[in-house]
């Protein structure tokens, strides 16, 4: 007996409708990266294209390798870690789209694409404020210039403008916004024309309209993850999706043991602070050592009874979020940490 964690099938669809819903009509590029946050990510790209997602952000070229061979050719897969020649050839070579931020990542990226024969797809990053690659404002107007003579010789093809915003305050957000269509008018006035721009999160997407431009890439709502410190899940009409369910061992003294530790991914920091589903209600969960952890006063316990660690079925309204506000984190963390050896199912 061990523990797993249990994905349903269908509120996944029903938030990617949701998201559909609330997006329209820019488009969903669905955030695949750490595994799916956590969810496994061949059965949740598989679902996903099966609910009409048809693009899918991949964080890096392993992992769009991973989107490519579980949906198809007929996928637009982006990929924005790409930090070598090598790497550049194997995602033209599995025909990933390139976030390029950076002028030596466009030349190797050119240098792939001729050897390789096909022109590379790329978006172009502009950094729009967070200093965290893509290219600054000074820099902006030679590399879009550039991208323009290697996409005249047929090298490439400038498929999209992207950047990232930290979606803490709505004033640098803001600011952001401004850089970004700065950056996007240049690309224009150099001879690009780029179709796809993308600059907003989950967080962005839902609650800026204004930030949604043709794309928004999300992850955590998609996973029914809400964010740390509000809105809930039924504000934003989502819902949790993975349980983490563990069974009982045995029971000792009056506290019932059950099989999840913090090798499995549970952060011992939790113990005392929260609360998980049992049959019988919420009971505090007392405490986590490596493997098993102790769930408070529960005489009638038997082995094989479930507990809900997070998730529907859990305590609260089920989110990983529950868990993370307790130690000060994020729901995206307590769904990532959750162990590779912890089987994964869908429903
Ligand atoms: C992780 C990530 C996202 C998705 O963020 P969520 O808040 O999970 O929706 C979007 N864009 C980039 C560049 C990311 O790294």
């Amino acid at each position: 007996m061990r523990a797993e964690l249990v994905m349903d099938s269908e509120a996944f669809v029903a938030n990617l409708a949701a998201i559909r819903a609330r997006v329209a009509p820019a488009q969903h590029m669905l955030v695949v990266k750490d595994d799916a946050y956590g969810h496994g990510l061949s059965a949740t790209a598989e679902r996903a294209w099966a609910a009409g997602i048809r693009s899918f952000g991949a964080f890096d070229v392993r992992t769009g390798a991973a989107v490519r061979a579980a949906v198809g050719e007929q996928a637009s897969i982006f990929v924005w870690i790409v930090g070598t020649a090598t790497e550049a050839a194997d995602a033209i070579a599995a025909g990933l789209e390139i976030g390029v931020g950076d002028a030596l990542l466009l030349e190797d990226v050119a240098d792939a694409a001729r050897r390789d024969g096909r022109a590379a797809r790329i978006h172009l990053k502009a950094d729009t404020g967070l200093h965290r690659n893509g290219v600054r404002p000074e820099d902006w107007d030679g590399f879009v210039r550039r991208a323009r003579d290697l996409e005249r010789q047929g090298v490439l093809e400038v498929v999209g403008v992207w950047s990232h915003i930290a979606e803490a305050s709505d004033a640098e957000d803001d600011a952001a916004r401004d850089r970004f269509d700065v950056a996007v008018a240049r690309a224009r006035d150099a001879g690009l024309a780029p179709r796809v721009r993308h600059l907003a999160a989950s967080a962005a997407s839902f609650a800026r309209p204004g930030f949604r431009y043709d794309m928004v890439r999300v992850g955590a709502f998609a996973y029914g993850i809400r964010p740390a410190g509000g809105p809930g899940s039924a504000d934003l009409g989502i819902r949790p999706i993975a349980s983490l369910r563990a069974p009982i061992l045995r029971v000792s003294g009056d506290q019932a043991i059950a099989a999840v530790g913090s090798l499995d991914g549970l952060p011992s920091s939790l113990a005392g602070l929260v609360e998980v589903g049992t049959p019988g209600g919420s009971r505090s969960l007392l405490g986590i050592g490596a493997y098993e952890s102790a769930v408070q006063s529960w005489p009638d316990a038997r082995p094989g009874d479930v507990v809900t660690v997070f998730g529907p079925g859990g305590s609260g309204e089920g989110s990983p979020t529950d868990l993370a506000e307790a130690i000060d984190t994020i729901g995206e963390e307590i769904a990532v940490r959750v162990s590779p050896g912890i089987p994964r199912r869908w429903n």
